[in-house]
């Protein structure tokens, strides 16, 4: 399956036009390290103009009724679900995951187009009694005016759609700087919005570093919203500007999401939970399974069971059928991962299966690291508490389910968690005692619709959600408006009655 980019060269949309860069750099595919095409790698000034015009443009599409606003999104939906199979084939390209999971990835968009739209015609706000005599109390949602997307490589589509589509609902512009590895799903997403009607300047791409067009978005005074999705480090620095500017901003970050294995679970259930969300995407998910808590009595079946089936895993170029496991992002990300295989043996944790670079002929160059299985992992080490953002897994044995719910609440983050159990009261027990932002019972750590919020708790993110209904709430000010018909003038606690 092979599958050819119709254009050379990326360009910027910037007030409903494509606009050439200046300086160029080279994408390329991570399956193979071959150049897939180049993009923009656009200054400030480039970031200005694209501002410029979305604060214009804004202030007509706030006046346009949010059903009409829906329509164009039900249109990128049908468009985005006629192209499934391209899109889903460039995301391979150019980010590496197997084809199975770039189509689940575009039809996550697709969802969340239609659900957004039906957003048009609800984004409710309320209607309530007021305390005086002929008086009127309601809130509505009013868009916050310019917002400034930076979306990061592993979810190059996705996480798009789940910041901008509730934001062009909402009634706001979108100024949108997607990552430099992955910048042809963006490509292709203004390519639908423009087939679909959307007037010009709502929604404008700047490529570019992060260093660059990222930090002049969030320094920028006309963008009044930053969502952001990406790493924690960056995330901070972007929050603590923000906060000096009293912007408001939306970050969603790393995880370190665990699978806990209960004495009395489904084991090979399990094993299928942990393969599919501790090694699709190569583990380079937020949400990825990379520790997995076991209950001592059922540890030394789990890892038989977890090394047979790893066996199976398939691992190559995505774009091939029946490959299970694609390549890494880069080289850094392949050099992190061996960073901290080494960590973890020295550590003393014990290296079961994987823990190298797959080099050769069959890995045709690409960027390859086998799955891997370390066991008897203490909750302490450093490989149980810092993201690698790729296909390692450590066993952690604990004696009890209070012991496994500490260990799962020892991190940092606080973004998934998953527990295998058959029992009623232990699953009611976790729901409430994990501390992070999702919950799984008798599932792996992925799996979110779009329809329910996303995001995680402590270091994974400030509170606010992506997807479902609460995103509304990081695109949307809330306004309170009084009526008064009495003819009088009625002062608020003071002339009650
Ligand atoms: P990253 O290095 O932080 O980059 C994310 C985005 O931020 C990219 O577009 C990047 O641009 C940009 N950026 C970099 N420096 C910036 C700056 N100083 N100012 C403004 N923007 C800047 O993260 P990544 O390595 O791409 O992504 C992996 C991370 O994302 C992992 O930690 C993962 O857990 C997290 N993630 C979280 C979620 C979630 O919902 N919680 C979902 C997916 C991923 P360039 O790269 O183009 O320079």
């Amino acid at each position: 399956m092979t599958t050819k980019l119709k254009t050379d060269v990326l360009k910027n949309f910037i007030n409903g036009e494509w606009v050439d860069g200046d300086a160029l750099t080279a994408v390329f595919n991570p399956a193979t390290r071959e150049k897939i095409t180049d993009v923009p790698l656009s200054d400030a000034e480039t970031l200005n103009n694209a501002v410029k015009a979305a604060k214009e443009a804004q202030k007509d599409w706030a006046l346009v009724p949010a059903p009409q606003r829906a329509e164009v999104l039900y249109r990128v939906g049908y468009l985005m679900k006629e192209r499934k199979e391209r899109l889903s084939e460039l995301l391979t390209m150019e980010n590496g995951k197997v084809i199975e999971e770039a189509r689940g990835e575009v039809q996550e968009g697709i969802d969340m187009a239609f659900y957004m739209a039906g957003e048009g015609r609800r984004l409710f706000g309320q209607t309530t009694p007021a305390e005086l005599k002929d008086k009127f109390a309601m809130s509505q949602r009013v868009p916050v005016g310019v917002v400034g997307i930076i979306t990061p490589w592993n979810f190059p589509i996705a996480i798009a759609t789940w910041k901008s589509f509730p934001a062009i609902v909402a009634g706001n512009a979108v100024v949108w700087k997607p990552a430099t590895e992955t910048p042809i799903m963006a490509y292709e997403l203004v390519k639908i919005f423009e087939e679909a009607g959307l007037p010009k300047g709502i929604m404008n791409v700047v490529f570019g570093s992060g260093g660059t067009v990222g930090d002049s978005m969030v320094h920028h005074d006309d963008i009044r919203v930053i969502s952001f999705t990406g790493s924690n480090d960056t995330g901070r620095n972007i929050a603590a500007e923000c906060g000096r500017q009293l912007k408001k901003v939306s970050l969603e970050m790393g995880g370190k999401n665990a699978v806990i294995v209960m004495e009395d679970a489904d084991i090979d259930l399990a094993v299928e939970g942990i393969l599919w969300s501790a090694f699709g995407t190569s583990g380079q998910r937020c949400t990825a399974c990379s520790r997995v808590i076991v209950h001592e009595k059922v540890k030394d079946a789990l890892e038989e069971k977890l090394l047979e089936s790893m066996k199976h895993l398939t691992i190559g170029n995505g774009l091939k059928d029946g490959i299970k496991v694609g390549p890494i992002i880069n080289q850094a990300g392949l050099d992190k991962i061996k960073r901290y295989i080494e960590i973890g043996k020295e550590e003393g944790a014990k290296l079961l299966a994987g823990g190298e670079e797959l080099t050769g002929n069959d890995y045709n160059d690409g960027y390859y690291f086998a799955p891997t299985l370390f066991t008897d992992a203490a909750s302490n080490m450093r490989i149980a508490q810092e993201e690698i953002f790729g296909p390692v897994v450590s066993l952690i044995p604990v004696q009890s389910f209070e012991e496994a719910i500490e260990v799962n609440n020892s991190v940092t983050y606080g973004l998934s968690s998953s527990i295998f159990t058959n029992d009623v009261n232990r699953v009611f027990q976790a729901q409430r005692d994990l501390d992070t932002g999702i919950v799984y019972v008798n599932a792996g750590t992925t799996g979110a619709e779009i329809h329910l919020p996303f995001g995680g708790t402590k270091g994974t993110g400030n509170g606010h959600r992506d997807s479902g209904v609460q995103a509304l709430d990081v695109f949307t000010e809330w306004k309170a408006v009084y009526v008064d018909y009495s003819g009088k003038l009625q002062r608020a606690q003071i002339d009650v009655e």
